[in-house]
């Protein structure tokens, strides 16, 4: 790991990867990804037989090209990558390293981590050294708030560490790492000791410790707060940025890559210098994005569909940036609700949840809402100092009858969630559909 490297990429993504249009930007994308195509054919098994050749100048279009799935990726991980890494052998040294919460080892110097997931369903993700270079230099550049001659001590809450984030450490930038599996107590302690001036956590970790902020067990004024990993629900974002007095900024991270980041107005911008999105829309302005990274060559990904939901934003962001500017990122494609419109199933997107629970009540602290088959939704509920379950309940027979919808039997538990390592979701469906 190379410490000049980088700062070459910081200053290239800092001063010299910016587009003033959108058409700038987008000849710049068509200019890198057909140069990426033409390194894939030539390197990954895998595309080379999906597409039917080894030669870009064959591909009339590279957009109708077929898509791929996370499935498609894991089951092709050994003839995808570029590598030449074995699929069971790249398992067992990321479950190895999460066991022992030892996240250094790798192959070949390649970083090797795995996503969160069901034991089955868990996608494995490597980083090569000069990507990992990369991504240090591009997210210093897109995050820190000042120049990166400023000092600066990043405090970082994962659920597993990967040598993938310890590269930025250096003389002026300090990084801790957070494990979510160990007590939040001694966090607390840490961080009082630490003084972080960024704070990077899921949305379920900031608000807790907003909550120990103002307990007065918290004892740190982090100059900018970063929420990562899950959804940032309005509720969690109002408590999270008034109680540290800021702006909470988000990073939308997954498995297959650094895809957005919020701009100094906190407008999530999709990184549309790094990789090209393609917009299925589901809605007037949800869409599912499909991805094409053309700065990642070890386990490249080429029109690869997510199962996430993102709202563009109407109005451009006074920030200038030509990168697509999104409103929200809705949660993943798994958690739209559906019910019955006489015969037919139709979908609910998880924002009107969100928003039937928040308009309700000002008593509601917390919650969860879980569809748990097509005529039943479950209402955890963390209530403030009073009770307004009917309230709650005329709010979602509203969204319902405005859709048209049958009223589902809606049951009160109590809010039973703790952060940890399980991934806070507050709008969930839990039956397939
Ligand atoms: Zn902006």
């Amino acid at each position: 790991m190379s410490v000049l490297s980088i700062v070459k990429e910081y200053i290239i993504q800092k001063h010299f990867r910016h587009f003033k249009t959108r058409e700038q930007l987008k000849k710049y994308q068509e200019k890198m990804m057909k140069k990426h195509l033409q390194f894939v054919l030539q390197h990954s098994v895998f595309y080379r037989d999906y597409y039917g050749t080894d030669n870009v100048a064959e591909i009339a279009d590279w957009r109708k090209l077929p898509t791929i799935d996370k499935t498609l990726m894991m089951d092709q991980f050994s003839q995808l990558n570029t590598v030449g890494l074995d699929k069971d052998q790249a398992f067992s040294v990321a479950m190895k390293a999460e066991e022992k919460r030892d996240f250094s080892p790798t192959i070949k110097g390649i970083t090797i981590g795995l996503s969160s997931g069901t034991s089955g369903n868990r996608g494995l993700f490597i980083v090569s050294p000069e990507e990992r270079e990369r991504w240090a230099g591009v997210i210093l550049a897109k995050l820190l708030p000042g120049s990166i001659l400023e000092k600066q001590r990043i405090a970082f809450f994962l659920r597993a560490n990967s040598n993938l984030y310890t590269t930025t450490q250096s003389k002026r930038i300090e990084f801790t790492f957070y494990d979510l599996l160990d007590s939040f107590h001694d966090h607390v302690l840490r961080l009082n000791d630490f003084q972080p001036s960024i704070l990077v956590a899921p949305p379920s970790v900031l608000r807790f410790l907003a909550k120990a902020s103002l307990e007065g067990r918290l004892k740190c004024s982090p100059q900018k707060i970063i929420s990562v990993a899950e959804v940032l629900d309005p509720l969690d974002e109002k408590f999270i940025g008034e109680v540290f007095k800021q702006k909470v900024h988000q990073v939308y991270q997954c498995t297959e890559g650094f895809l957005g980041c919020t701009c100094e107005h906190g407008t999530i911008h999709l990184n549309e210098d790094l990789l090209i999105v393609e917009r299925e829309y589901i809605g007037d302005r949800q869409f599912m994005p499909i991805i094409s990274d053309f700065s990642r060559k070890s386990q490249p990904i080429i029109r690869y569909r997510l199962n996430d939901i993102l709202t563009e934003k109407q109005e451009p962001c006074p920030c200038g940036s030509p990168a697509l500017a999104l409103e929200k990122i809705e949660g993943r494609s798994d958690d739209i609700f559906y019910f019955y419109k006489g015969e037919e199933k139709i979908p609910l997107f998880p924002d009107f949840i969100r928003r039937a629970v928040i308009t309700a009540s000002e008593e509601i602290e917390e919650y969860r809402v879980i569809q748990s088959a097509i005529d039943v939704i479950e209402l955890q509920i963390k209530w403030k100092e009073k009770k307004e379950e009917e309230r709650l309940r005329d709010s979602f027979k509203d969204v319902f009858q405005k859709f048209g919808v049958k009223v589902p039997y809606i049951e009160f538990k109590d809010y039973d969630f703790r952060p940890g390592v399980q991934k806070l979701r507050r709008v969930e469906r839990r039956f397939r559909c």
